[in-house]
């Protein structure tokens, strides 16, 4: 017997020093130096995707206004032609910009649909890292409405401060003073309710710039992406109009923001039990200047649209098997696939062709 449990005691020290042994192994500074060199090559050095010709969309930011745990503010990174456009800038959505793969000191333009905080959140993010991350001498152009030129101004100034910590810092030829920060490119659009007009027309890429119904919001518009054969559309926030309609016909991938009324009425009935009377006001507010996800089924049907991808989630799905209460009647109303946006989904359009494709990269 005593035996029996010298050997035990002998088979646990044993162990226990073969695991201490081990550990002292992963854990040594050049496995662990090893390991980090290697997270880091992938992720800094390697990030950068290879592109095929062809029209891609990241979806940086597929969240809406409410805090969302899972999801940044609405963001879509539009790559064509060697080319790299922002379509606004959402609340954290520039870190996953970087994350996915895209470079942001090679962005082209950033495009925004309109002056709401959760589009314009994080503008300066974005320009200062465009400036820094490539070593920019001009200053990043920001595509948008009349207005535009307010917004601009107000990023521009509010970080001035930390352009000039960079200059000293990192010395003028990593960051050229003459590249901080953005200059605005506003447009104008007729007084029709169906105006548009092109705002990029660049090696085969042309994006056109159309009114939506955001009201009280105004101007508010949408883009269309057309490049060798292939197009897609992003709403920006509208309830359902013609012009969304019009410029949506033929498209193969429209990107609708939408909210769920259903779910919305849920938080308010919730916030009527609180004490925050402006959470009930809101709520009661915002589903009368948004689509809903049936309402985005319905335009996406008229338009003929191959695939329907939802984006600016409101609010913010709990649980995945809300999914369905999220999407409510949309299935009725559309045949095509319905896909619920999510933060890291890369859509590929290959040129001239009629495949497209999804997948997840930020894992
Ligand atoms: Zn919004
Ligand atoms: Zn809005």
């Amino acid at each position: 017997m005593r035996g029996k449990k010298i050997i035990v005691s002998g088979i646990i020290i044993v162990i226990v020093v073969a695991v201490l042994a081990l550990a002292a192994v992963i854990f040594s500074r050049p496995i662990l130096t090893a390991m980090a060199t290697n997270l880091i090559k992938q992720r800094f050095i390697s990030q950068s995707e290879k592109w095929d010709d062809g029209l891609y969309a990241g979806l940086a930011g597929s969240g809406g206004p409410f805090p969302d745990i899972k999801r940044a503010g609405p963001c879509i990174a539009v790559m064509a032609g060697g080319h790299l456009y922002i379509v606004d800038a959402g609340q954290g959505a520039a870190r996953n910009v970087a994350l996915m793969g895209f470079q942001t000191g090679k962005v082209d333009a950033v495009l925004l649909t309109h002056f709401h905080s959760d589009h314009i959140a994080d503008l300066g993010e974005i320009m200062m890292q465009r400036w820094v991350g490539g070593s920019n001498t001009k200053p990043l152009d920001v595509i948008g409405p009349t207005g535009v030129e307010t917004v601009v101004e107000g990023f521009n100034r509010a970080y001035s401060l930390d352009d000039g910590y960079r200059v000293a810092h990192h010395g003028a030829a990593t960051a050229p003073p003459s590249g901080a920060g953005g200059v605005a490119r506003p447009f104008s659009l007729s007084a029709d309710e169906d105006a548009s007009v092109v705002v990029i027309d660049d090696g085969g890429l042309k994006v056109t710039a159309f009114k939506v119904n955001h009201a009280p919001v105004s101007p508010a518009v949408g883009y269309r992406f057309d490049y060798k054969g292939r197009s897609l559309v992003i709403s920006g926030d509208t309830i359902p109009c013609q012009s969304l309609t019009k410029q949506s016909r033929g498209a193969e991938v429209l990107f609708q923001s939408a909210l769920q009324p259903a779910m919305v009425s849920l938080i308010h009935d919730q916030a009527g039990l609180s004490s925050m009377p402006s959470i009930g006001k809101i709520t009661a507010d915002i589903p009368g200047y948004h689509s809903s996800p049936e309402d985005a089924a319905k335009t996406a049907d008229a338009a003929g649209v191959k695939q329907l991808v939802l984006y600016h989630i409101t609010p913010p799905i709990p649980h995945p098997l809300l999914n369905n209460m999220y999407l409510g009647d949309a299935g009725k109303y559309y045949s095509g696939p319905i896909t619920i946006g999510e933060d890291g989904m890369l859509f590929s359009l290959p040129a001239n062709g009629d495949k497209i494709s999804i997948r997840q990269v930020l894992k």
